[in-house]
């Protein structure tokens, strides 16, 4: 077998040896020219010893993406045997009799990177995030459809890591046949409406489905100690999942908030789905969080709640853009502290991994010092255990929240 070497610098081969998955160009000495980007390359060290194994990609920042510490052929059997363990890895999790939509691929923290799969019912959405992957995307996507017996696999390969690669936007049909409309899919024994075609992402935020049933078995609590229905608040509701969870756990009325009118829309069918009336158990408010917060709090006769969920979409997508991101989240969660009664429950979240869980909590330490008000933590919360993280790659990590008490 010819392999083509990537060489490293002198004494930039421990993060390898550890299992970083990740390369970046100032690491590398040496590239043979002869190699294609999307090509399988061995990277050794500086001295010619053999590390890893992974893809290629000149590109971008990370010029290779490791698939293999030993020295085995990246064949089919190679992508079968991960793909295999990836869904293993799910059959392991409790508590998912009752749900069908989840991701069965996470990428690097399945050691397939670049890779993601969701499964929704019947059909898998698959999204290619890098140049190796997307040359290989039709094959994985066959593979995927033989092993899990699904209907059809779409592609929704829209993420801004693929203009880092020099790919841009795909998506259609990539195996089987796909649905004629949105089709339904359960979670915790609850129905959602999933439009896999063109929903935001791949469709409806599975890493979400554990906080969503913390979030429930809080409203269950208040409405049990306080003797009272909570009124809840779901701010950046997307599909309307929280508010859907909120009801079935006794809430007496939740208003969702986002900017999208489709998204409110698809909210209201998921009510319904559920038993719900949207004119009566909901309110949809199309608009801004930040303004529709601030009008609600120069207004003492505004709308207050119990409780509230805030997740918002990644604020950080660079660490340029820190500082301003930073406080955009400071200045939801203060809007939130204070309208929010005495004794309320506040679920706050943040998925962009360059903000931290620590970073994260000092910034709603800054909003609870501002509002006046005392906060304590009650929980926190992590993305869902199909969105697994590697240990080795703790850039993996990403959604974190916390629940709080306000008093
Ligand atoms: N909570 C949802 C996921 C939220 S995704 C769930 O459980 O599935 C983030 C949502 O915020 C998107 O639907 C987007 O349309 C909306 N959004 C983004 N910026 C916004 C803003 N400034 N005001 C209101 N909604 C916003």
């Amino acid at each position: 077998m010819t392999s083509t070497v990537v060489r490293l610098k002198p004494n930039r081969d421990k993060p390898v040896r550890q299992g970083h998955p990740w390369i970046f160009s100032g690491a590398i000495e040496h590239i043979p020219p002869a190699a294609a980007d999307g090509d399988i390359v061995d990277v050794t060290t500086a001295d010619g010893r053999w590390l890893a194994r992974g893809y290629l990609n000149r590109r971008s920042q990370i010029q290779v993406r490791l698939l293999t510490w030993v020295q085995e052929p990246i064949d089919e059997a190679f992508w079968r045997g991960r793909l295999a363990t990836a869904i293993a890895t799910r059959a392991a999790i409790p508590d998912m009799d009752d749900t069908n939509a989840l991701r069965l691929v996470n990428a690097e923290n399945d050691g397939l990177p670049g890779l993601t799969v969701d499964r929704f019912a019947d059909y898998l959405v698959l999204q290619a995030g890098t140049l190796a992957i997307d040359q290989r995307k039709q094959f994985l996507a066959d593979l995927m459809l033989e092993m899990t017996g699904c209907r059809g696999v779409i592609e929704r390969s829209e993420m801004a890591l693929r203009r880092q690669e020099g790919l841009s936007p795909a998506s259609g049909l990539l195996a089987g046949t796909g649905p004629t409309g949105p089709i339904e899919v359960v979670e915790s024994g609850l129905r959602f409406a999933v439009d896999l075609e063109h929903g935001q992402k791949t469709g409806f935020y599975t890493d979400q489905r554990q906080n969503r049933r913390r979030f429930a078995a809080y409203c269950r609590a208040y409405a049990h100690r306080a003797g009272r229905s909570p009124h809840v608040l779901n701010a950046f509701a997307y599909t309307g999942a929280f508010a859907v969870y909120a009801l079935n756990a006794g809430a007496a009325h939740v208003i969702s908030i986002d900017s999208s009118v489709e998204a409110l829309e698809l909210a209201e069918t998921n009510l319904r789905l559920n038993g719900f009336d949207p004119d009566t158990a909901a309110e949809g408010v199309a608009g801004d969080v930040f303004e529709i917060l601030r009008d609600w709090r120069e207004d003492p006769g505004g709308p207050r709640f119990d409780m509230i969920v805030l997740d918002p979409p990644k604020f950080v997508q660079s660490q340029q853009h820190m500082e301003r991101a930073l406080r955009g989240y400071k200045d939801i969660n203060l809007l939130a502290l204070q309208l929010l009664n005495p004794g309320g429950i506040l679920a706050t979240f943040s998925c962009s991994g360059l903000v931290d869980a620590a970073l994260f909590q000092k910034v709603v330490f800054g909003a609870a010092v501002d509002a006046g008000r005392t906060v304590q933590i009650l929980e926190w919360l992590r993305q869902s255990a199909d969105h697994p993280v590697a240990v080795t790659f703790p850039e993996g990590e990403y959604l974190k929240g916390l629940i709080c008490r306000v008093l």
